[in-house]
């Protein structure tokens, strides 16, 4: 029976975890998620899409991954995240049509392979920025056991805070604790408002939560309560793969998932499964369009990692 619920486990994580082209300490596999021999282009992953413009000097460009931004500063671009391997030349073919500038920083907000998989396109005098924790996880990957590729490993990294550039073109990274992974780095375009969340908060469903990396059903909620009441003056959230966002979208999702593990928890103390929990799980009205029944983990989502990590308390 308790075996029955382990293998459960870690079928349900496993396929949340492919069925968000990321893999915990693995590249994607070839010819499936652009692999070589397919241009990047493998079916089901749209094609990398033009810049959509979200303030001055700053652009989103979604597709074969996560969400890339793309910030115009004095010197030269700073891209966050490189989505899938195989991705380079299409995300640097679109930076092109805003802009004849080079790319002069890339910033991972963690380490998963949908958001770093392209950093070794770019030359080893790109300075790669992650924090501490991501820059470790990223050390592990297979594909950056390969020597070509390591100049796609982090330069250089930070802890809970750092400020990369200055004047208009300041950029705040910031580390509240685990959550998607040990790493998530919120990257803030400071005068413009405009925050990248990475996969922290990727979309408006349940999060995915990466235990081999470090990620924390129990500590997710209160990382993004940090992250709400530490970071100031955003408007706009660029999240890790869906469409753009309000700061409030935040505010709602750290709310969320506060109420998610207090479910998690009543539920487990009253002996249920991960699936119950699921059947009976209600949340207020405002959380009408979260994409809860459809989400991760199968029928007992999230609640059996959430459940698993309780349980080792
Ligand atoms: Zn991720």
């Amino acid at each position: 029976m308790r075996r029955a619920v382990v293998l459960a486990v870690i079928v349900t994580v496993g396929t949340a975890l492919a069925a968000l082209g990321t893999s915990a300490q693995q590249a994607p596999p070839a010819g499936r998620e652009g692999g070589p021999g397919r241009g990047g282009r493998g079916p089901g992953f749209p094609p990398v899409s033009a810049p959509e413009k979200i303030a001055e000097n700053l652009y989103m460009i979604p597709g074969q991954g996560g969400n890339t931004a793309a910030f115009i500063t004095s010197a030269g671009v700073v891209l966050v995240d490189t989505k899938l391997a195989n991705n380079g030349q299409a995300i640097l073919d679109q930076v092109k049509t805003v802009t004849s500038k080079p790319i002069t920083h890339i910033i991972n907000t963690h380490t998963h392979g949908d958001h770093t998989g392209s950093n070794d396109f770019f030359p080893a005098a790109v300075e790669i920025v992650t924090q501490e924790n991501t820059a470790a996880n990223m050390k592990k990957m297979p594909v950056f056991q390969e020597e070509a590729k390591k100049h796609g490993l982090p330069d250089r990294t930070f802890k809970d805070k750092m400020t990369l550039l200055r004047g208009n073109d300041a950029i705040d990274l910031y580390y509240f604790g685990a959550a998607h992974t040990n790493g998530d780095a919120f990257v803030v375009f400071r005068n413009l408002r405009v925050m990248h969340a990475g996969d922290a908060f990727a979309n408006k469903g349940q999060p995915l939560i990466d235990a081999n990396n470090g990620g924390s059903g129990i500590a997710y909620p209160q990382t993004l309560a940090k992250a709400v009441a530490g970071i100031k003056n955003v408007d706009t959230v660029i999240p890790g793969h869906s469409t753009v966002m309000k700061w409030q979208d935040l505010v709602d999702y750290a709310e969320f998932n506060r109420l998610f593990l207090e479910h998690a928890r009543a539920s487990l103390a009253a002996g249920k499964t991960a699936e119950q929990a699921m059947a009976d799980l209600k949340l207020p009205e405002k959380f009408k369009d979260y994409n809860i029944a459809g989400g991760r983990g199968g029928p007992g989502g999230n609640f059996n990692v959430i459940f698993t990590e309780l349980q080792k308390k």
